[in-house]
């Protein structure tokens, strides 16, 4: 399968640039493991250039009044629902998603960024009852200042346009590095912005070496905010860099979902609903299910009803019509894959279906199921990330969530049962960000997104999210 796939730049204030050096990396197929393009790779004096621009574009953004803001957002939102066929293709050839995955990825980025719009209007700042009539006491929300984002290959397109949406809501500029694995999406999705004609330099681009680029920009006296998405450990380094430069962050980290299957839980919902979000995007989701713990009166007919539920998928390159199951996105995650399922199966797991790579080309991994998993093998202690269900049982409620909450995690954490009881006990006892009970993960913009414990602080959806760009001025006024 090809299509057009096109080398790229650096955006600083609204130019698309080579690096300086000339300096590009290559960008590969994960279908095929073909190399597609090219990306620039940024050094320190395309780096300055990027901050001067978000300098001069935060002092022209915050000044544009909120409704003004909207407009241009909501005018980049329909360029990029208008052009969602051609960005869809292009994400699909350079991260491996479906193609239908990658079209609804680009479709949701319209949505949120229109949310984000319409939210930046609602900034209010109030007024408090003074103690001194004389006096006006007002609380003022301010925009934070310029702000450095570093966003994953995962979700090329979401990853940045839920930091990048509140950003400019709240009037911040925005300067990403995005992933270099999958460079053309995102660009795209700036494109749309700067063709929809937000001024210079609030908007930025750049990709290169991710730790110097990171090491640069946390501490750099122009950046007042960070937001990462990415590990739990890469995250607890930027965090700790944010926090020696006094810079607020948020952090999006790892998760590790419980799925808890109760005993009068509707199984073939349970099964539809975890299933498709387990394999969506091939498991490379922070909020994929990972951990299934289900009732042992339903244990074996849920792992056997998931088993079919994984053979019924279809494996291909993204491109190709009927592929519901793409390829991994790089070969990291290949190797990572398959020491996961050696080391289950050396600790006495069973391979329900799958376990293995699929073919000799390509990063293709079977949909797997690990059945009766003990609570020392890695795929029960570290994030899988990946096509991989393990499932084990629990004869207790009480059990199974003391499991969900034994790691450090806390990102997202899902159940099913017909019982209102079970599910409140559930939505309060589960330490989890998001809770979603009888249904798979259902993030929209107006909800909030994050986690908590190891899995970061701050969020990236609801008010709460711009909230995240804002500074609050305590004012006080005597005439
Ligand atoms: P990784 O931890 O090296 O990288 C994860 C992301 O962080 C990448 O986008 C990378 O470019 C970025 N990164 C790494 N070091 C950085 C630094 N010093 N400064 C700024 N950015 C940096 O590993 P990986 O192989 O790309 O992914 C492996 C693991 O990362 C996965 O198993 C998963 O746990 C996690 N991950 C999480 C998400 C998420 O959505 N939360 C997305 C992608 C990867």
């Amino acid at each position: 399968m090809t299509a057009s796939y096109p080398n790229t730049q650096l955006l600083i204030a609204n130019e698309w640039l080579d690096a300086a050096s000339g300096k590009t990396l290559d960008v590969l197929n994960p279908a095929t493991g073909a190399v597609i393009g090219k990306v620039a790779h940024a050094g320190k004096d395309d780096l300055d250039r990027a901050l001067a621009a978000a300098q001069k574009g935060f002092e022209t953004w915050r000044a544009t009044p909120a409704h003004e803001r909207a407009a241009l957002m909501r005018k980049a939102a329909a360029l990029v629902r208008e052009r969602a066929g051609d960005i869809a293709r292009l994400l699909t050839q350079e991260q491996g998603k479906p193609l239908v995955e990658a079209k609804g990825e680009t479709l949701a980025a319209a949505d949120i960024i229109e949310w984000f719009a319409d939210e930046g209007r609602r900034v209010y700042g109030r007024i408090v009852p003074s103690r001194n009539l004389a006096a006006q006491s007002l609380v003022i929300k301010e925009p934070v200042g310029p702000v450095a984002a570093f966003t994953p290959w995962n979700f090329p397109i979401n990853q940045v346009v839920r930091k990048l949406g509140a950003a400019l809501a709240a009037g911040c500029s925005f300067l990403v590095k995005a992933p270099e694995e999958t460079p053309a999406s995102p660009a795209a999705l700036l494109k749309a912005f700067v063709d929809a004609g937000l001024p210079p330099g609030v908007v930025g681009l750049v990709y290169g070496n991710p730790a110097e680029i990171s090491e640069y920009l946390i501490p750099h006296p122009i950046i007042r905010k960070i937001t990462f998405t990415g590990s739990t450990p890469v995250g607890k380094q930027l965090a700790a860099l944010a926090g020696q430069h006094m810079k607020r962050a948020t952090m999006e980290l790892g998760g590790h979902a419980p799925v808890i299957v109760c005993d009068d839980a509707d199984l073939a919902l349970a099964v539809k609903a975890a299933g498709a979000a387990k394999f969506r995007n091939a498991g490379q989701v922070c909020i994929s299910p990972t951990r299934f713990l289900v009732h042992n009166s339903l244990k074996d007919e849920f792992t056997q009803m998931m088993v079919k539920h994984a053979q019924g998928l279809k494996l291909g390159d993204g491109l190709a019509e009927g592929t519901t199951l793409g390829p991994l996105a790089n070969a990291r995650r290949l190797t990572a894959m398959a020491k996961v399922v050696e080391d289950a199966q050396a600790q006495g797991a069973k391979v329900a279906t799958g376990g293995e790579r699929v073919g000799t080309s390509g990063n293709f991994f079977a949909p797997t199921i690990l059945a009766d998993v003990p609570l020392t093998a890695s795929v029960f202690n570290d994030e899988p990330f990946g096509p991989i269900a393990a499932i084990r049982g629990f004869d207790n409620l009480d059990d199974a969530i003391a499991e969900a909450n034994r790691l450090p995690f806390g990102l997202s954490a899902y159940a099913y049962t017909r019982s209102l009881k079970n599910a409140h006990l559930l939505a309060q006892r589960v330490e989890a960000g998001m809770v979603w009970i009888n249904q798979p993960a259902t993030p929209t913009p107006e909800m909030p997104f994050g986690g908590i414990k190891d899995s970061g602080y701050g969020s990236e959806g609801g008010p709460e999210a711009v909230e995240a760009y804002l500074n609050t001025k305590a004012v006080s006024i005597t005439a």
